[in-house]
């Protein structure tokens, strides 16, 4: 059985076919440009030539018209026919309060999907568009949403309610969902099958580190806690957004400045991070490059970055009172050897978290990485969130 894995953005559209038999990979690619000048099709197949489609995008449905296409292509495509397609899964990222699992996409499903476009107003726009251009294009063909935000609707009351007023949540639904939550629940339960741990009962923190950065805390892979909030602006210092801060800096810096909410918001989520503290770029190895030659405003974004990790790291060992272990994951998390050990060492010790360097001097790999003395075991464990959505939408179907 063969499944679609889609992730569109307001003018992209990443896509992978995925061979559930062997959970292997067939083709992926990405659309570029849709509905700007310029649009490009780049499409990569096992043991075919990369292909580049120049055609122009005007909208979703002609750039999904073109993914079916160079899927069923003779030349480079990797199915006879789009009936060897069984179904499409779809990373969504808002689902509101109204969605705790992934589920099949009927009308009502679209609906709630387009309530949610205030919460996730970058997001759930572009991602209804490619739901219904593949309905447009494949009709007949089962969709299923997979929302960012369902790991984090698994949060106890403690952890998601915000200490504002409850009217807020009764009326808005403000309250915390965490995002990345497909990779979380993936990492989650991928670290305890690696690491043979109890299915049960561990306590898994998973550092999902990469431009955009969270983490969490879970039992036998059931949601305890999460960083990331209303939207994705909470928890962590990202590649561009704050993270954690207090409220009052936006008033203070719109009063000042003569600026409105949004655009101090915008200010908080695109222009903060490691690129607002450094000054160099939002791109964590640029950051390093910049404070290995003495820049000392990247140093500290680096360590503050470390910090803000190793301190949710210890709230989340009080919140799961212990750890059984420690996940690295995404683009930082994954890569990076440098920040996993001084996030370990620097700060946890008191733990009994051991890194073994040899173990560490690892890129993309599942491994365990601490020492065998390490009262916490901790692993790198990339993630495979396309993986994830495609085996949520077999299971659906
Ligand atoms: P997102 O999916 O949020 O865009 P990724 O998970 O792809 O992010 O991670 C991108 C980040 O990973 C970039 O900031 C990049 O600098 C960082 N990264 C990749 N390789 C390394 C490395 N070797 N050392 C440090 N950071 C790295």
């Amino acid at each position: 059985m063969k499944i679609l894995v889609i992730n569109c953005g307001s003018s992209s559209l990443k896509y992978q076919l995925i061979d559930m038999e062997k959970e292997a990979v067939l083709a992926k690619g990405l659309c570029e440009r849709i509905g700007i000048d310029g649009s490009k099709l780049t499409h990569k197949a096992e043991g075919k030539e990369d292909f580049v489609n120049e055609t122009p995008m005007p909208d979703h449905s002609v750039a999904v018209k073109l993914v079916f296409d160079a899927l069923t292509d003779s030349a480079h495509g990797v199915v006879q026919s789009v009936d060897e397609i069984s179904a499409i899964g779809h990373r969504v990222l808002h689902g509101g309060t109204k969605f705790t699992e992934s589920i099949v996409v009927t009308d009502e499903v679209k609906k709630v999907i387009r309530e949610c476009f205030d919460l996730g107003p970058l997001h759930n726009p572009a991602n209804l568009m490619g739901i219904e251009a593949c309905e447009k294009v494949v009709p007949g063909k089962k969709n299923v949403a997979v929302f960012d935000t369902t790991f984090g609707m698994g949060l106890p009351e403690k952890a998601y309610y915000y200490a504002i007023p409850t009217e807020y949540y009764e009326k808005y639904g403000i309250r915390r969902y965490g995002f990345h939550g497909t990779s979380h629940a993936f990492v989650s339960k991928e670290t305890i099958r690696f690491g043979q741990l109890d299915p049960e009962k561990a306590r898994v923190i998973v550092c999902h580190l990469g431009n955009g950065a969270s983490i969490s805390a879970s039992i036998g892979g059931r949601a305890v806690d999460t960083s990331m909030g209303l939207t994705p602006l909470e928890g962590l210092i990202m590649g561009t957004r704050s993270g954690d801060i207090d409220a009052a800096v936006v008033q203070y810096i719109a009063n000042h400045e003569n600026k409105t909410v949004d655009e101090v918001l915008n200010i908080l989520n695109k222009k903060s991070g490691v690129l607002g503290m450094s000054g160099v770029s939002s791109d964590f190895r640029d950051v390093e490059n910049a404070a290995r030659e003495g820049n000392h405003m990247a140093e500290v974004a680096l360590d503050a970055f470390r910090y803000r990790v190793a301190k949710y790291i210890g709230a989340y060992a009080a919140a799961m009172n212990g750890v059984d272990a420690i996940a690295f994951t995404a683009g930082v998390g994954e890569n990076d050897k440098v920040t996993r050990k001084l996030v370990c060492e620097q700060y946890l010790s008191f733990l009994g978290v051991k890194i073994d360097d040899e173990r560490n001097n690892v890129r993309g790999e599942e491994r365990l990485i601490s020492a065998d003395d390490s009262s916490v075991k901790v692993f790198l464990i990339p993630t495979n969130e396309e993986l994830a959505i495609a085996r949520d939408t077999l299971r659906l179907i």
